[in-house]
């Protein structure tokens, strides 16, 4: 097939022929370490890259690869690895564009095990990074140093839902010839591709959306540039190790093939949820990147076709409101993670960011009255119900309280 698929078409199909596969229409799971080579000679051209074929499944594995091919159709790239978790991914691509003494640039607000990294890495390797908010190129430039390499963006970001504006990075890091590294994990594939804007490497927490059923840890790495994912696969991936299992590649294949109607029903309840959440005297502000009452909204619209299923939103009365709210939702579970088919609220200051200090976390915008909604794929009334109840049992707790 020469014709480019769609999306939708291409999480179900690309990569994989059942054909070649006694006609299995579910992609095989290959579960196996090793792979018998029929003679010495064999052996000898595989370790000598000569001959195409299994070696040895943290080097590759067949169920892997075919979610690997799809990755990097679906983020327009040239080539794909695939890791043990989303953290994985970063460590690797971070280790690999970086060596002692260089400067990152980090959009401000970010993962709060990113954070915890970046940290590491300035302590022990002196690699420094300065976090920022990456709305305009003005911003972007004010953090450039001669020692600059890379830009790694968050877009949406986590978890204030502020934007990056990818070409103006992109013009900026052409500029100083920076590489560019977005973690799409909030938008998706489907909804948002940095490769189109500029971007040499994208990755994602599998864990989130590609997979979409909560039940997988895992991450996947995408470049521009086959050769630089194939220098990665043979360094940084195969000697620090941090692989995908083959089962858990197989999972992901299954999640991914329902990847487009998800993100639909994502966007349809995260809108929902947003329009409801404004109707509230005790919501004092609401982050979603396609509310028409978002500054950045403009931005979004030009780089996301649509505004994904996360939403944000500070509630009045800051921390005891906001674990007081929390505890009066019964549908809606407490949890970290996002992208499941379940509905999901956490409090990032106690929970995804509390190892993030406080005066980092005001920089990031981060206040202990907000909390982070992962609208599920139940029905946004059900969803609504169990809002609206929670608000009113604190309303009516505070008002016997100041009665
Ligand atoms: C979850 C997440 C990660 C880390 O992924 P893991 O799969 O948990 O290791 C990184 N970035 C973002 C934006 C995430 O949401």
């Amino acid at each position: 097939m020469n014709e480019k698929l769609h999306k939708d078409t291409a999480t179900v199909h690309t990569g994989y022929d059942s054909n070649s596969h006694h006609g299995s229409l579910a992609v095989p799971l290959y579960q196996t370490s090793t792979y018998a080579f029929e003679s010495a000679e064999q052996g000898e051209r595989r370790f000598a890259g000569e001959e195409e074929g299994g070696i040895y499944s943290r080097l590759g594995n067949p169920t892997v690869h075919v979610l690997e091919e799809r990755m990097t159709e679906l983020e327009k790239g040239a080539g794909s690895l695939a890791f043990g978790s989303g953290m994985a991914a970063v460590s690797a691509i971070l280790t690999h564009l970086t060596k002692s003494g260089d400067h990152i640039i980090g959009s401000r607000g970010i993962y709060g095990c990113t954070f915890g990294l970046l940290g590491i890495m300035e302590r022990k390797y002196n690699i420094t990074h300065t976090l920022t908010s990456l709305g305009t190129e003005e911003e972007i430039e004010a953090a450039v140093k001669p020692e600059t390499v890379c830009i790694y963006i968050e877009s949406p970001v986590n978890p204030t839902m502020e934007l990056a504006d990818l070409r103006a990075v992109a013009a900026v890091a052409k500029r100083h010839q920076l590489k560019i590294v977005v973690d799409n994990t909030f938008a998706s594939p489907y909804l948002q591709n940095p490769i189109d804007f500029g971007a040499d490497f994208v990755l994602h927490s599998a864990t989130k959306y590609i997979n979409g059923h909560g039940d997988v840890i895992a991450g996947l790495l995408v470049g521009k540039d086959k050769d630089e994912i194939e220098e990665i696969r043979g360094t940084v991936q195969k000697d620090y190790g941090g692989i995908m299992s083959p089962f858990d590649a197989w999972l992901l294949i299954r999640g991914l093939k329902t990847l487009a109607v998800r993100m639909h029903r994502h966007t349809e309840n995260a809108t929902k949820l947003t329009d409801f959440l404004k109707t509230q005297d005790m919501v004092e502000e609401i982050f979603y990147p396609f509310d028409d009452a978002n500054p950045q909204v403009e931005i979004a619209k030009n780089q996301m076709s649509a505004g994904g299923g996360l939403v944000s939103f500070t509630i009045k009365g800051g921390q005891p409101m906001a674990q007081a709210f929390m505890n009066h939702l019964g549908l809606i579970k407490i949890a970290v993670s996002l992208g499941d088919a379940e509905t999901l609220i956490q409090h990032p200051t106690t929970m995804t960011h509390s190892g993030v200090p406080a005066d980092d976390r005001e920089k990031m915008g981060i206040s202990d009255g907000l909390l982070r909604l992962s609208a599920g794929l139940e029905h946004a009334d059900d969803l609504i119900a169990d809002l609206n109840q929670a608000f009113e049992k604190v309303a009516n707790e505070e008002e016997a309280l100041s009665s």
